[in-house]
Protein backbone atom coordinates (compact mmCIF):
# COMPACT_ATOMS: atom_id res chain seq x y z
CA UNK A 1 0.00 0.00 0.00
CA UNK A 2 1.74 3.40 -1.30
CA UNK A 3 1.87 6.01 1.93
CA UNK A 4 -0.01 9.32 0.81
CA UNK A 5 2.89 12.18 0.23
CA UNK A 6 1.88 14.47 3.60
CA UNK A 7 3.31 17.79 1.70
CA UNK A 8 3.13 17.63 -2.28
CA UNK A 9 3.66 20.29 -4.87
CA UNK A 10 2.94 19.53 -8.45
CA UNK A 11 3.98 22.13 -11.51
CA UNK A 12 4.23 24.89 -8.62
CA UNK A 13 5.15 28.60 -10.30
CA UNK A 14 5.37 30.91 -7.75
CA UNK A 15 7.94 34.25 -7.97
CA UNK A 16 8.44 38.27 -7.02
CA UNK A 17 5.63 40.13 -8.57
CA UNK A 18 6.41 39.98 -12.08
CA UNK A 19 8.99 37.62 -12.08
CA UNK A 20 8.85 34.01 -11.62
CA UNK A 21 11.36 32.19 -9.66
CA UNK A 22 9.86 28.75 -9.13
CA UNK A 23 9.33 27.24 -12.23
CA UNK A 24 6.98 24.28 -11.89
CA UNK A 25 8.32 22.65 -8.88
CA UNK A 26 7.49 18.81 -8.24
CA UNK A 27 8.07 17.97 -4.42
CA UNK A 28 7.26 15.17 -2.31
CA UNK A 29 7.27 15.20 1.91
CA UNK A 30 6.51 11.62 2.80
CA UNK A 31 5.78 10.89 6.83
CA UNK A 32 9.02 10.54 9.00
CA UNK A 33 11.05 11.70 5.85
CA UNK A 34 13.29 14.12 5.94
CA UNK A 35 13.69 15.77 2.38
CA UNK A 36 17.39 18.22 2.32
CA UNK A 37 16.87 20.86 -0.42
CA UNK A 38 19.73 21.11 -2.34
CA UNK A 39 21.63 23.89 -4.36
CA UNK A 40 23.30 26.90 -5.22
CA UNK A 41 22.79 30.26 -4.04
CA UNK A 42 19.34 31.74 -5.53
CA UNK A 43 17.99 28.35 -6.98
CA UNK A 44 14.69 28.92 -5.40
CA UNK A 45 15.28 27.19 -1.82
CA UNK A 46 13.66 29.55 0.69
CA UNK A 47 10.74 30.87 -1.65
CA UNK A 48 10.21 26.94 -1.66
CA UNK A 49 10.37 27.06 1.98
CA UNK A 50 7.82 29.89 1.81
CA UNK A 51 5.41 28.20 -0.23
CA UNK A 52 5.23 25.41 1.65
CA UNK A 53 4.77 27.35 5.08
CA UNK A 54 2.24 29.22 3.46
CA UNK A 55 3.37 32.79 3.52
CA UNK A 56 4.03 32.92 -0.20
CA UNK A 57 1.30 32.65 -2.85
CA UNK A 58 1.13 29.73 -5.21
CA UNK A 59 0.57 30.75 -8.80
CA UNK A 60 -0.02 27.61 -10.42
CA UNK A 61 0.15 24.59 -10.00
CA UNK A 62 -1.03 22.53 -6.99
CA UNK A 63 -0.18 22.43 -3.53
CA UNK A 64 -1.79 19.56 -1.44
CA UNK A 65 -1.35 19.05 2.80
CA UNK A 66 -2.08 15.72 3.82
CA UNK A 67 -3.98 14.97 0.53
CA UNK A 68 -5.78 18.66 0.96
CA UNK A 69 -5.27 21.14 -1.53
CA UNK A 70 -3.85 24.01 0.23
CA UNK A 71 -3.10 26.81 -2.40
CA UNK A 72 -4.49 30.29 -0.99
CA UNK A 73 -4.28 28.84 2.47
CA UNK A 74 -3.45 31.49 5.16
CA UNK A 75 -0.32 30.99 7.03
CA UNK A 76 -2.26 30.83 10.06
CA UNK A 77 -4.17 27.93 8.87
CA UNK A 78 -0.90 26.11 8.03
CA UNK A 79 0.31 26.36 11.83
CA UNK A 80 -3.04 25.25 12.95
CA UNK A 81 -2.86 22.39 10.50
CA UNK A 82 0.82 21.03 12.18
CA UNK A 83 3.03 22.87 9.66
CA UNK A 84 6.01 24.88 11.59
CA UNK A 85 9.28 26.85 9.87
CA UNK A 86 12.18 28.43 11.05
CA UNK A 87 13.32 30.64 8.68
CA UNK A 88 16.44 31.78 7.64
CA UNK A 89 18.39 34.05 9.96
CA UNK A 90 15.98 32.20 13.27
CA UNK A 91 13.30 34.73 13.25
CA UNK A 92 14.05 35.14 16.63
CA UNK A 93 14.23 39.20 18.64
CA UNK A 94 17.29 39.43 19.87
CA UNK A 95 15.62 42.10 22.01
CA UNK A 96 13.16 40.46 23.67
CA UNK A 97 14.44 37.87 26.16
CA UNK A 98 14.30 33.79 26.11
CA UNK A 99 10.95 33.94 27.67
CA UNK A 100 9.33 35.89 25.73
CA UNK A 101 10.79 35.03 22.53
CA UNK A 102 8.90 31.55 23.37
CA UNK A 103 5.66 33.36 23.82
CA UNK A 104 5.65 35.38 20.75
CA UNK A 105 7.06 33.59 18.16
CA UNK A 106 4.06 30.54 17.78
CA UNK A 107 0.66 32.62 17.14
CA UNK A 108 -0.74 29.53 18.06
CA UNK A 109 -2.41 30.07 21.23
CA UNK A 110 -0.21 27.37 22.96
CA UNK A 111 0.44 28.21 26.87
CA UNK A 112 3.77 30.02 27.72
CA UNK A 113 4.16 27.45 30.04
CA UNK A 114 3.74 24.27 28.19
CA UNK A 115 6.27 26.15 25.49
CA UNK A 116 8.28 26.85 28.68
CA UNK A 117 8.42 22.98 29.39
CA UNK A 118 8.92 21.96 25.74
CA UNK A 119 11.83 24.37 25.16
CA UNK A 120 14.00 23.35 29.09
CA UNK A 121 13.20 19.50 28.78
CA UNK A 122 15.34 19.78 25.70
CA UNK A 123 17.22 22.62 26.22
CA UNK A 124 18.40 23.13 29.69
CA UNK A 125 20.54 26.05 28.79
CA UNK A 126 18.05 28.16 27.84
CA UNK A 127 15.98 27.33 31.11
CA UNK A 128 19.11 29.27 32.90
CA UNK A 129 18.68 32.20 30.58
CA UNK A 130 15.15 32.45 30.54
CA UNK A 131 15.86 35.78 31.62
CA UNK A 132 18.65 36.96 29.36
CA UNK A 133 18.37 38.71 26.10
CA UNK A 134 17.88 36.36 22.85
CA UNK A 135 20.70 38.61 20.78
CA UNK A 136 23.30 38.08 23.29
CA UNK A 137 23.49 34.44 23.28
CA UNK A 138 25.84 32.31 21.12
CA UNK A 139 24.54 31.21 17.44
CA UNK A 140 24.17 28.01 18.56
CA UNK A 141 21.74 28.74 21.88
CA UNK A 142 19.94 31.40 19.39
CA UNK A 143 19.15 28.33 17.25
CA UNK A 144 18.39 26.34 20.09
CA UNK A 145 15.71 28.85 20.57
CA UNK A 146 14.62 28.73 16.98
CA UNK A 147 14.02 25.25 17.49
CA UNK A 148 12.01 25.11 20.71
CA UNK A 149 9.53 27.85 19.27
CA UNK A 150 8.96 25.26 16.47
CA UNK A 151 8.80 22.38 18.85
CA UNK A 152 6.70 23.84 21.40
CA UNK A 153 3.72 23.79 19.00
CA UNK A 154 3.90 19.90 18.52
CA UNK A 155 4.13 20.07 14.73
CA UNK A 156 4.33 17.32 12.16
CA UNK A 157 6.11 19.17 9.42
CA UNK A 158 8.71 21.16 9.81
CA UNK A 159 10.44 23.66 7.55
CA UNK A 160 14.38 24.48 8.25
CA UNK A 161 16.10 27.34 5.92
CA UNK A 162 19.75 27.09 6.38
CA UNK A 163 20.49 26.14 10.15
CA UNK A 164 23.97 26.29 9.48
CA UNK A 165 23.93 30.17 8.58
CA UNK A 166 27.06 31.37 10.85
CA UNK A 167 27.26 28.84 12.99
CA UNK A 168 30.95 27.03 13.91
CA UNK A 169 31.11 23.12 12.11
CA UNK A 170 30.92 21.65 15.68
CA UNK A 171 27.84 23.26 16.46
CA UNK A 172 25.84 22.71 13.26
CA UNK A 173 26.22 19.20 13.53
CA UNK A 174 24.93 19.22 16.91
CA UNK A 175 22.04 21.41 15.65
CA UNK A 176 21.72 18.55 13.26
CA UNK A 177 21.84 15.74 15.63
CA UNK A 178 18.74 17.76 17.55
CA UNK A 179 17.28 17.52 14.05
CA UNK A 180 17.44 14.21 13.59
CA UNK A 181 16.14 12.95 17.44
CA UNK A 182 13.08 15.32 16.05
CA UNK A 183 12.98 12.66 12.68
CA UNK A 184 13.55 9.80 14.64
CA UNK A 185 10.11 11.25 17.18
CA UNK A 186 8.24 11.39 14.20
CA UNK A 187 8.20 14.97 12.88
CA UNK A 188 8.92 15.42 8.59
CA UNK A 189 11.42 17.54 8.03
CA UNK A 190 12.07 19.61 4.91
CA UNK A 191 15.35 21.47 5.31
CA UNK A 192 17.18 23.95 3.04
CA UNK A 193 20.95 23.61 3.18
CA UNK A 194 23.87 24.84 1.04
CA UNK A 195 26.22 23.42 3.44
CA UNK A 196 24.63 20.19 2.42
CA UNK A 197 27.46 18.07 4.28
CA UNK A 198 25.57 18.95 7.51
CA UNK A 199 22.16 17.62 6.80
CA UNK A 200 23.44 14.45 5.27
CA UNK A 201 23.52 12.04 8.38
CA UNK A 202 20.00 12.81 9.18
CA UNK A 203 18.73 13.05 5.06
CA UNK A 204 16.20 10.11 3.92
CA UNK A 205 16.26 11.71 0.15
CA UNK A 206 17.50 15.16 -1.22
CA UNK A 207 16.62 17.54 -3.84
CA UNK A 208 18.47 18.87 -6.60
CA UNK A 209 17.58 22.45 -7.15
CA UNK A 210 18.73 24.88 -9.83
CA UNK A 211 17.10 27.76 -11.13
CA UNK A 212 13.81 27.51 -10.10
CA UNK A 213 13.05 24.05 -11.04
CA UNK A 214 13.95 20.43 -8.60
CA UNK A 215 16.07 18.81 -11.05
CA UNK A 216 16.95 15.90 -9.49
CA UNK A 217 15.90 13.78 -6.13
CA UNK A 218 17.18 10.77 -4.72
CA UNK A 219 20.58 9.27 -2.37
CA UNK A 220 21.43 12.45 -0.40
CA UNK A 221 25.12 11.76 -0.66
CA UNK A 222 25.25 11.00 -4.45
CA UNK A 223 23.19 14.61 -4.91
CA UNK A 224 25.47 16.67 -2.16
CA UNK A 225 28.67 15.18 -4.62
CA UNK A 226 26.82 16.17 -7.70
CA UNK A 227 26.16 19.47 -5.90
CA UNK A 228 30.08 19.98 -4.82
CA UNK A 229 31.53 19.18 -8.09
CA UNK A 230 29.32 19.76 -10.56
CA UNK A 231 28.00 23.26 -9.41
CA UNK A 232 29.77 24.67 -6.65
CA UNK A 233 33.22 23.85 -8.13
CA UNK A 234 34.32 21.63 -5.57
P1 LIG B 1 19.72 31.69 -1.01
O1 LIG B 1 20.46 30.55 -0.45
O2 LIG B 1 20.60 32.78 -1.55
O3 LIG B 1 18.60 32.21 -0.14
P2 LIG B 1 17.77 30.23 -2.48
O4 LIG B 1 18.12 28.97 -3.23
O5 LIG B 1 17.12 30.09 -1.18
O6 LIG B 1 19.06 31.11 -2.35
P3 LIG B 1 15.71 32.13 -3.14
O7 LIG B 1 16.11 32.98 -1.99
O8 LIG B 1 14.42 31.41 -3.11
O9 LIG B 1 16.87 31.08 -3.47
O10 LIG B 1 15.77 33.04 -4.45
C1 LIG B 1 15.32 32.59 -5.74
C2 LIG B 1 15.32 33.76 -6.70
O11 LIG B 1 14.34 34.70 -6.26
C3 LIG B 1 16.64 34.52 -6.74
O12 LIG B 1 16.89 34.90 -8.08
C4 LIG B 1 16.38 35.74 -5.88
O13 LIG B 1 17.14 36.84 -6.34
C5 LIG B 1 14.90 35.97 -6.10
N1 LIG B 1 14.28 36.61 -4.93
C6 LIG B 1 14.30 36.15 -3.66
N2 LIG B 1 13.62 36.98 -2.83
C7 LIG B 1 13.15 37.99 -3.60
C8 LIG B 1 12.37 39.15 -3.36
N3 LIG B 1 11.92 39.43 -2.13
N4 LIG B 1 12.09 39.95 -4.40
C9 LIG B 1 12.53 39.68 -5.65
N5 LIG B 1 13.26 38.58 -5.96
C10 LIG B 1 13.58 37.75 -4.96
Amino acid sequence: MSVEPLLELSGVRAGYGAIEVLHSVDLILEPGAVVALLGPNGGGKTTTLRVCSGIHPVSSGEFRLAGRVVNGVSAAEFARLGVCSIPEGRGIFPNLTVRENLWIGTGTGVPLADLEEVAYTRFPVLGERRSQLAGSMSGGEQQMLALSRALGTHPTVLLLDELSMGLAPRIVSRIYDIVGELAAEGVSILVAEQFARAVLPIATSAALMLQGRVVRTGDPAEIEEELSTTYLGG
